[in-house]
């Protein structure tokens, strides 16, 4: 039998990818995958789409999010899977992590302001409405305004001038930490995944958060070089957690790919059945 294939990290419109929830699905079929995870950040909002989607494409569609922690002046990025994502309570938790990012907006875009740069966040929202963007504004909108109006040539230039950790405009905001992220998540009856770890320099932190208890680590990443992939697949190995692959495609701009195409990084679909029982396993202690 052939070998089923899932993407573990995919953003959609709901969030800062430039392609809807069905889009996604669709481009899942098309790259030959058996099922692909939905995880914008902070929101499940593309979700139920991209189940409709994927019941008429024969798509199976993985209930996921990003959240947006902070750890010693790093964003540090830590995706929930199987969460119970309907609830109002959950609504309400997500919506405050939301909040803060929106006002993560108001002062980038101030600090922009300070760097003789004329934008405002409702600039940068309109550009993102006007290509089809549901839910919250993120930085790759901002870069998407920076290159368009000539402050940068592309999209990696506005993130390491401007936005990126580095970058003359950052501005550091009052995030969970991912520890609270990984409980959280439990709480939801979610399983946790360290998102793109080769990002963060921050190895001694990606131990303790597996021995907090998280889940899996995403070893296969756009981003990451092979080193890396290879660095934490032995990590990973060692702290006997699951090793997953996600592209974090986020849609294209200006006609070139952000990220990774859909599907370029991928895994077996066993493990999504590994994910899947590690969070039955929180949903039944939490029950008890
Ligand atoms: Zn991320
Ligand atoms: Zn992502």
């Amino acid at each position: 039998m052939p070998i089923a294939y899932v993407d573990l990290h995919t953003h959609t419109t709901a969030s800062d990818g430039t392609c809807t929830p069905s889009e996604n699905v669709k481009l899942a079929a098309e790259a030959g995958l058996a099922a692909l995870a939905i995880t914008d950040h902070d929101t499940f909002g593309g979700l139920a789409e991209a189940i409709e989607a994927g019941k008429e494409l024969g798509i199976e569609v993985v209930p996921g999010v990003e959240i947006s922690t902070a750890w010693e002046g790093q964003d540090i990025h830590i995706l929930g899977y199987y969460m119970e994502w309907g609830g109002e309570r959950m609504q309400s938790r997500l919506a405050g992590l939301r909040d803060v990012r929106a006002k993560r907006n108001v002062r980038l875009a101030e600090r922009l302001r300070q760097l003789d740069i004329a934008i405002t966040v409702a600039d940068v929202e309109r550009l993102a409405q006007a290509n089809g963007a549901t839910g919250s504004v993120g930085r790759p909108h901002f870069a998407e305004w920076l290159v368009q109006h000539g402050y940068c040539t592309d999209m990696g230039e506005a993130f390491d001038k401007y936005l990126g950790t580095n970058g003359t405009a950052y501005v550091q905001v009052d995030r969970i930490s991912p520890f609270e992220a990984i409980d959280f998540i439990h709480e939801s009856g979610g399983a946790a995944v360290v998102a793109h770890p080769g990002l963060y320099d921050a190895d001694e932190l990606v131990e303790r958060l597996i021995q907090h208890g998280v889940d899996g680590i995403e070893v296969a990443h756009a981003d990451h070089t092979s080193e890396q992939e290879l660095h934490y697949r032995e990590m990973a190995e060692q702290g006997n957690v699951v090793v997953t692959a996600g592209s974090d495609f986020h849609g294209y701009r200006d006609g070139v790919v952000f990220h990774a195409p859909l599907g370029s990084r991928r895994t077996s679909l066993d493990v999504v059945r590994e994910l899947e029982r590690k969070a039955r396993g929180y949903r039944d202690s939490s029950s008890l």
